[in-house]
């Protein structure tokens, strides 16, 4: 894919310099898969979010994007990222599309990304993001994600960008048999913690990644 990401290059609090340091500082904080810190330095996340909070889009905090839901922590994304990375996966679905953002970062690694999003205002918004930075290989979708994507399945890895009480089983079926591998934000006893699920024939191995903070998942469309 051929992008000029000159084209986005900004000035002062979200320049080149600004993503720089943002790496830095995942760096600092474990992240390690160099593809994956690549792509983040490139998409540029002030895009993402509104003109009026721009100038803090390289901090290393989660940011409101309208419709009370957020653009996730630039630390979480490289987290979710790296993990799902490691299977070296090529076909993706992301449950919450919300800003685009992660399924920005998703689509200069892998061949194809599947995204789904609820609230019909971020969806269209998402997609002409998609548009405006030139990014061809994301397919989004306006509906429920609970239900996944049956029609592209199978997936080898699904992002749930949405703190959820339980892995939809229709959401496991449609993860592929080889090593595909579900990373999802999961609520119990009043905490979320970041879990993975890898799929092997019919065995599954979880995983729990530690604390996270993400806006519900919920059901239906608004
Ligand atoms: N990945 C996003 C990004 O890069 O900006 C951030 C996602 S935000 C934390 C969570 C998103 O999940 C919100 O946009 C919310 O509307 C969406 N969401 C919640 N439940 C959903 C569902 N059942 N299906 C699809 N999207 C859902």
């Amino acid at each position: 894919m051929s992008i000029d990401f000159k084209k986005f290059s900004g000035t002062g609090m979200t320049s080149d310099s600004s993503r720089e340091k943002l790496i830095l500082i995942l760096k600092g904080e474990g992240i390690k898969n160099s593809k994956v810190l690549r792509s983040m330095q490139l998409i540029p996340r002030h895009i993402f979010v509104d003109e009026a909070i721009s100038s803090k889009a390289y901090d290393n905090t989660a940011l409101p994007i309208g419709k009370s839901q957020t653009i996730s922590h630039p630390m979480i994304v490289a987290k979710m990222t790296e993990i799902i990375m490691a299977y070296e996966p090529r076909r993706v679905l992301e449950i919450g599309t919300g800003s685009g953002y992660q399924a920005s970062i998703l689509s200069l690694l892998v061949d194809k990304v599947y995204t789904i999003e609820r609230i019909e205002y971020l969806h269209n918004k998402s997609k002409k993001i998609f548009q405006k930075i030139g990014i061809k290989n994301i397919y989004s979708k306006y509906a429920d994600g609970n239900t996944g994507w049956p029609q592209k399945a199978p997936f080898d890895a699904i992002i749930i960008t949405a703190g959820a009480t339980h892995i939809p089983d229709v959401l496991l079926d449609q993860l592929s048999s080889n090593n595909g591998i579900l990373v999802s934000p999961i609520e119990s006893n009043g905490k979320q913690y970041l879990k993975s699920i890898v799929k092997s024939q019919d065995k599954y191995n979880e995983k729990i990644h530690g604390k996270v903070n993400f806006v519900p998942l919920l059901g239906g469309v608004s």
